[in-house]
């Protein structure tokens, strides 16, 4: 509660201080114009919200424009809240993409002319992570290559390219889960995360069986635990799965009272700091979670 109260003060404050960032940011344009006029072009600055869009806009990019991410590495997407110098940074982007209102509000609640969801209207009810869905994601890449031609004519030709080959890679990864999936022993996924991965279970005729049946980050309750031993052991489970932004005791419980193994699936949403440098692509983390799904479920 108490923090649910800080996020509402701090969109009032944000209300507030929005007046003032304008006229920050109309300083800061007077200033540079007195500023000595640079020969080298500079490259067009993209922020996003979270890796979901830095990683597609960054296959549509390339080196081309200067991708930023508002969310740090490291930070939990579900409970982020920006903080004034955050919303300061939106209002001044000349192009700032994010996922959606329903899983980031805070972005629609900021008042930009230049902001756009590329996953507007592909979430539902039961399932916020559209890029878990490979037409969704392949729609959001869309939204963002159009956008980005149109905002940056020098860029149309190479963004058309890389998209076109985007859009393969992901095709490719659709098939590829098609045919790994197919032949599986289990096709529960006892996940000790949240539900994130109900697309693909949806879309792959899997059970996914998450300990967390929310978007929140919550505890489980020690019956939703005590209920997702018996199952494992019942059904003779070799392996669970987790994800890395939870605390790993919980998945070493359940393993050790179950004697299964653990495997990792990468939501992208949240990423660490190590995998940010890396620059790890949206269609390698996919690859990642197909590997570890198959191993898992044990398909062959
Ligand atoms: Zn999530």
């Amino acid at each position: 509660m108490e923090k649910k109260e800080g996020a509402l003060n701090l969109f009032k404050l944000a209300a507030v201080i929005s007046l003032t960032a304008v006229s920050f940011a109309f300083c800061a344009c007077t200033k540079e114009q007195n500023a000595p006029v640079s020969n080298q072009q500079e490259n067009p600055q993209i922020l996003t919200s979270s890796y979901v869009p830095y990683t597609l806009v960054k296959n549509l990019v390339k080196d081309m424009a200067d991708v930023s991410m508002l969310m740090p590495p490291g930070v939990e997407p579900h409970s982020f809240e920006p903080l004034p110098k955050d919303i300061l940074k939106i209002q001044k982007a000349k192009t700032f993409f994010y996922i959606d209102k329903t899983l980031e509000p805070w972005a629609s609640e900021i008042n930009n002319n230049n902001s756009l969801a590329l996953g507007k209207d592909l979430a539902t009810q039961e399932d916020l992570h559209i890029w878990m869905d490979f037409d969704k994601a392949t729609l959001m890449a869309l939204l963002a290559s159009k956008t980005i031609q149109r905002e940056y004519p020098t860029l149309k030709q190479e963004v058309n390219k890389n998209f076109a080959k985007l859009a393969i890679d992901i095709n490719n990864l659709k098939k590829s889960y098609s045919s790994k999936l197919a032949n599986c022993k289990s096709r529960d996924i006892y996940h000790i995360g949240h539900l994130a991965f109900g697309a693909i279970a949806k879309n792959y005729n899997l059970n996914f069986k998450p300990l967390i049946n929310s978007s929140e980050a919550q505890e489980p309750s020690p019956k939703d635990i005590l209920e997702m031993i018996k199952q494992i052991k019942e059904k003779n489970i070799k392996y669970i799965f987790t994800e890395e932004a939870l605390p790993p005791q919980m998945a070493d419980l359940i393993a050790s009272q179950t004697g299964t193994q653990i495997l990792m699936l990468y939501t992208i949403e949240h990423i660490t700091k190590e995998e940010f440098d890396k620059q790890i692509s949206y269609q390698d983390f996919m690859y990642k979670n197909l590997e570890n799904l198959t191993k898992g479920l044990e398909c062959n």
